[in-house]
């Protein structure tokens, strides 16, 4: 029998800016509980949904540099920590819906999430369950889009989709530039010719080198998005 949807397991990046809403406090209830209701329902059509969150609205580990004597690899291990926070925070808007979700973090936090083990996060999809994967990659000078497209290798999730602030792919920023242009089609050969800031070099290489389709033709709001549809709406992506 043919499978309803255009994908059974998908990544979907979420951004810790993207979690602050208007930005008044670090994390929005609100944007969790949106979020929660689209993964629900696509979960309950049987799409098989792994998140990756950021950490970006608590702490980025390279605007720390320097202060206090950080360096870069501690700050990196706050940011990472930060990202915790937001998975247990995201897990609660999630269960409070119904949908069973587990958190599974690169390093141990053994009171608070499951490490990571590539094989049980797979079964839980299998079951039905949410899995969102916290503390990055693990990695300092790492970030979380590079954990997306690394995780979305790892459990072979067919797209990346990333959830930000942004309803799309932009030629500059348009937050900046109010004649910036919405882009259609991006490969993510033009991401990087054309510097597009979409997700960093590491994680669009990783995506294209194991052909992840993805965050570079469809970004989508998170105040717009309507996972459901476009699951089984959109266009192919490319993975060029
Ligand atoms: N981080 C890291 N290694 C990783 C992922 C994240 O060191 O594999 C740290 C880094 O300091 C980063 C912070 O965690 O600034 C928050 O992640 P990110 O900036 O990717 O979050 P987002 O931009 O999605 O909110």
């Amino acid at each position: 029998a043919s499978y309803p949807f255009r994908w059974r397991r998908v990544l979907l990046k979420v951004s810790g800016e993207a979690l602050s809403g208007d930005g008044t406090q670090n994390i929005d209830p609100k944007i969790t509980m949106s979020i929660a209701r689209e993964v629900a329902a696509i979960t309950r059509l049987g799409v098989e949904v792994a998140i990756v969150v950021g950490g970006g609205n608590f702490f980025r580990g390279a605007h720390w540099v320097g202060a206090s004597g950080l360096d870069r690899a501690s700050a990196d291990q706050i940011g990472m920590m930060a990202t915790v926070m937001n998975a247990i925070f995201l897990q609660a808007s999630m269960e409070s819906l119904g949908v069973p979700t587990r958190v599974q973090t690169a390093f141990r936090i053994h009171e608070v999430a499951e490490p990571y083990i590539r094989r049980r996060a797979i079964r839980h999809l299998e079951k039905g369950r949410v899995v969102i994967f916290g503390a990055g990659t693990g990695n300092p000078f790492f970030t979380t889009d590079t954990a997306a497209a690394l995780r979305a290798a790892e459990i072979g999730a067919e797209v990346v989709l990333k959830a930000t602030n942004v309803d799309g792919v932009y030629d500059s920023d348009p937050k900046k530039n109010k004649d910036a242009t919405l882009l259609e089609h991006v490969s993510y050969r033009e991401v990087a010719i054309k510097g597009l800031s979409v997700m960093d070099i590491t994680a669009i290489t990783l995506c294209q080198e194991n052909c992840i389709p993805g965050i570079a033709s469809h970004l989508f709001s998170l105040f717009r998005m309507n996972l459901t549809l476009k699951i089984v709406t959109l266009p192919e992506l490319e993975a060029l």
